[in-house]
């Protein structure tokens, strides 16, 4: 019998990809846990997306709520943090510890997260906070880098052939000033 995985999902586009990958060798369902998402409108129409891949592939997915006050708690007096620096890991350990609770709280063997497909986010830092986690809740971890062979790319031909919507900046008020104030730097 295979082992029950719980896999954390960031955004729809990202987990076709891993869920292919890992299908073989586990039971997997979805929790899809991102309060880091803003705004709102953002955060539904990620969640949106990821319903209809959801319901196309019939996974069966846990939607999480959107904990708003309790992310913005846990990640004050980093607000000034460029992405992949001090913020990203307590945002990393927000999202990934309610992973945790909810597989232990339901007999799940493992967890793994979708987050390090993404090439803007330190595969170090997400397995750095999964490792710690596993430690504490006695639940594995699978310290993945699922960026690895190509892996973005094909996630970005399987949700282009699907017509999925990818969005543009990470996810948080603080990562979507950054994006935009890039971009208005005249270029050099
Ligand atoms: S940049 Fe991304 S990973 Fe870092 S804190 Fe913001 S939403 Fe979280």
């Amino acid at each position: 019998m295979k082992k029950k995985l719980l896999l954390h999902i960031c955004c729809g586009p990202c987990s076709i990809h891993v869920w292919r990958k890992l299908q073989a060798d586990f039971d997997l369902a979805g929790f899809y846990c991102n309060p880091n998402i803003q705004p709102l409108a953002e955060y539904e129409f990620r969640r949106l997306e990821l319903v209809k891949i959801a319901e196309k592939f019939t996974w069966p997915m846990v939607y999480a709520p959107y904990d708003l006050h309790g992310w913005f708690a846990a990640v004050r007096g980093l607000e000034r943090e460029p992405e992949r620096g001090a913020r990203c890991p307590v945002c990393f350990r927000f999202r990934l510890e309610k992973l945790f609770q909810h597989a232990r709280e339901h007999g799940f063997d493992a967890v793994a997260s979708t987050l390090s497909i993404s090439p803007s986010k330190s595969t170090a830092q997400i397995n750095e906070q999964g490792r710690a986690l596993a430690e504490k809740y006695g639940v594995g971890f699978l310290a993945e880098n699922f960026k690895k062979q190509d892996g973005f790319l094909i996630s970005r031909r399987e949700s282009d052939a699907l017509g999925v919507r990818r969005q543009d900046y990470c996810g948080c008020a603080f990562s979507k000033a950054e994006r935009l104030l890039r971009r208005r730097q005249p270029a050099r």
